[in-house]
């Protein structure tokens, strides 16, 4: 189940991706913010405080790992998860998305379902720092 009142920042500069999991977060319930990069996404995760924040890697102007590790350092969002989605499928890009301080971690493409799954799971439980 899924709070009516749960934001989740959407932080992903593919016109595409952006679209397919706007859709898909606000189909099962969630308020969605979009930001288009990693700088944006920071300056809206601080503004917003939103319940989960969907980050892409590769991103302009500053990458997903960046825009985590900030966040993640940063006492007012330290404690918001991070779902990191990447379309890099190696064993470091997983430990550099860990390292930065992620939450879970996707490998794109993603399943709806799974990106619903991880979102819902990292709302439900709050465990920072369990990857996976
Ligand atoms: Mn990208």
């Amino acid at each position: 189940m899924v709070s009516p009142t749960a934001t989740v920042l959407l932080v992903e500069d593919n016109p595409d991706n952006q679209a397919v999991y706007h859709v898909i977060l606000e189909h099962v319930g969630y308020r969605v913010l979009a930001a288009w990069d990693g700088e944006e996404g920071v300056r809206l995760a601080r503004e917003a405080l939103p319940d989960a924040i969907v980050m892409d890697v590769t991103m302009p102007r500053m990458s997903g790992l960046e825009a985590t590790r900030i966040l993640k350092a940063d006492d007012r969002t330290a404690a918001i998860p991070i779902l990191i989605l990447t379309a890099h499928a190696h064993d470091s890009d997983r430990r550099e998305a860990e390292d930065a301080g992620c939450d879970a971690y996707l490998s794109k493409p993603a399943l709806p379902r799974a990106v619903i799954a991880a979102v819902e799971r990292m709302i439900g439980t709050a465990a920072p720092g369990a990857c996976g």
